[in-house]
């Protein structure tokens, strides 16, 4: 148990002490990371020793993590329009609504099909692809992102619990856009995710990459480890390793340069400087130029895989 100052309350820690992915039990201090968006609390992230997962020490259990999402301008979850951070955010979901939607269709080789979106958030993926005529499930932890949904989108969102009731192979595609990093139960999921996925499906997990330039640069300052939301933080060679653990293949990584500028562009306002906004544009570019060269050093990445 552990009583967080600033919240005001009591919360029971994840203690981490076997690497999920390889079972090792060496894992060795990387960083010290402070929750610049809700706590003011530091935690630390380590490393095992054995196949260099990167996880977040002592963060909050799931059932006790809300409290941490619970500020006003959690943008990944409204649709505010404040600040030109924010009206930024919002024109690149735009633009990676259409890329994703492209990527489905080109990863699947399919047009329509069963697809679960699982944390939809406020549902824009999983609504763009239902006007596409995909078949569309949604799954989201939050109430309110659900009644979102549900509003602007006349979208029916699950809960969580949904996901062990779904048929098995109910899907030809299963999205997790920015969902892994925040999942306790990581194995059990895996395996999920491939019993309710088709023979021929494909899985496209996004994540951020702490491998990436943005995070090189600015180290435990970077935004994207964004702890404790954040339990897990995935190199690409730790998501081929957990792929091939649960019975997939890795098919294809596709970089996502341009969560650079937004993830920089919150780092510098995180790090207090006077002119966060250019920046953390100038970092972008830079990051964008270098992920060119070599895409695991982009901001984030898109993994598709296949069943075995
Ligand atoms: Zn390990």
């Amino acid at each position: 148990m552990l009583f967080c100052s600033k919240l005001g309350f009591i919360v029971d820690i994840l203690k981490i002490d076997t690497c999920p992915l390889c079972g090792g039990q060496q894992l060795e201090h990387a960083l010290t990371c402070t929750d610049h968006y809700a706590s003011g609390e530091t935690f630390e992230v380590v490393r095992c020793a054995h196949c260099g997962f990167l996880m977040t020490q002592n963060a909050p259990v799931e059932a006790k993590i809300g409290r941490y999402y619970e500020t006003p301008d959690y943008i990944s979850h409204s649709d505010t329009q404040k600040g030109m951070m924010n009206r930024v955010y919002h024109w690149v979901r735009q633009f990676m609504l259409s890329r994703k939607a492209s990527l489905v269709k080109q990863a699947s080789k399919m047009s329509t099909g069963t697809l679960l979106d699982y944390g939809t958030g406020t549902g824009y993926f999983a609504n763009a692809m239902a006007q596409k005529q995909w078949t569309v499930k949604a799954i989201e932890k939050s109430p309110q992102a659900r009644a979102f949904a549900k509003e602007r989108f006349g979208l029916d969102v699950d809960a969580e619990t949904a996901l062990p009731l779904y048929e098995p192979q109910a899907f030809d595609v299963i999205t997790l856009w920015h969902v892994l990093e925040h999942v306790e139960h990581l194995n059990e999921m895996w395996e999920t995710l491939h019993k309710i996925l088709k023979d021929r499906g494909v899985l496209i997990m996004a994540v951020p990459n702490p491998d990436s330039y943005d995070a090189q640069k600015y180290g435990e300052w970077w935004a994207a480890y964004d702890v404790p939301r954040h339990l897990w933080h995935f190199r690409p060679s730790v998501m081929q390793q957990f792929g091939a653990k649960h019975g997939f293949i890795l098919e294809e990584r596709i970089p996502m340069p341009f969560d650079a500028f937004y993830v920089s562009m919150l780092t510098e306002k995180y790090k207090g400087s006077k002119y966060s906004f250019i920046k953390g544009m100038l970092t972008g570019t830079c990051a964008w130029f270098s992920a060119l060269g070599k895409k695991e050093r982009s901001s984030s990445m898109i993994y598709v895989f296949r069943k075995k």
